[in-house]
């Protein structure tokens, strides 16, 4: 099990639609294992194959509760609204107020290639949704205010120039 680079922005491929899994084989369970290493090196609570720039339709989760691997997940059911901090690996130091459902049902494949219906809420409810925003190309960015998107670029473009000393 090897750690994968984790992609930041501006890397395109954060902004593309993964592609569905037609199933759940070898190549796909040693990219989740992968994944999994990968996510607890970075101290994250999830993690989507674009991410590590592979265009699949997997992600893992843990927030504390046990690992997660999903293939194709998709979400039948929201309810309720929560609004948190939240944060990404993919976008490095920014963290903003995203408004989620309080509670989902996803469905997806598993390791084993299992249909599993889970029902979430709280913190997994909130991973399981900023996992599958990444698979349809979707980041926190998206999902602020207007006006706090337009400071976040701003502080993010800073952060980009070379620094002169
Ligand atoms: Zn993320």
């Amino acid at each position: 099990m090897d750690p994968l680079k984790v992609r930041v922005l501006p890397d395109s491929v954060l902004r593309k639609k993964a592609s569905k899994v037609s199933e759940v084989g070898e190549p796909e369970k040693a990219i989740l294992a992968d994944m999994a290493t990968t996510m607890y090196l970075s101290k994250g609570v999830g993690l989507a194959a674009v991410q590590v720039g592979i265009d699949k339709q997997l992600c893992v989760i843990d927030v504390g509760n046990g690992l997660i691997k999903m293939a194709n997940p998709y979400i039948v059911k929201m309810s309720g609204t929560q609004v948190e901090e939240e944060g990404c690996l993919s976008v490095p130091g920014v963290t903003a107020k995203v408004k989620r459902a309080r509670s989902v049902t996803v469905v997806f494949l598993n390791e084993d290639g299992e249909l599993v219906r889970l029902e979430a809420e709280g913190l997994l409810a909130r991973a399981v949704q900023h996992e599958v925003d990444h698979l349809g190309g979707i980041l926190i960015l998206d999902r602020i205010n207007p006006v706090k998107k337009l400071l976040l670029r701003r502080k993010l473009k800073r952060e980009r120039k070379p620094k002169i000393p």
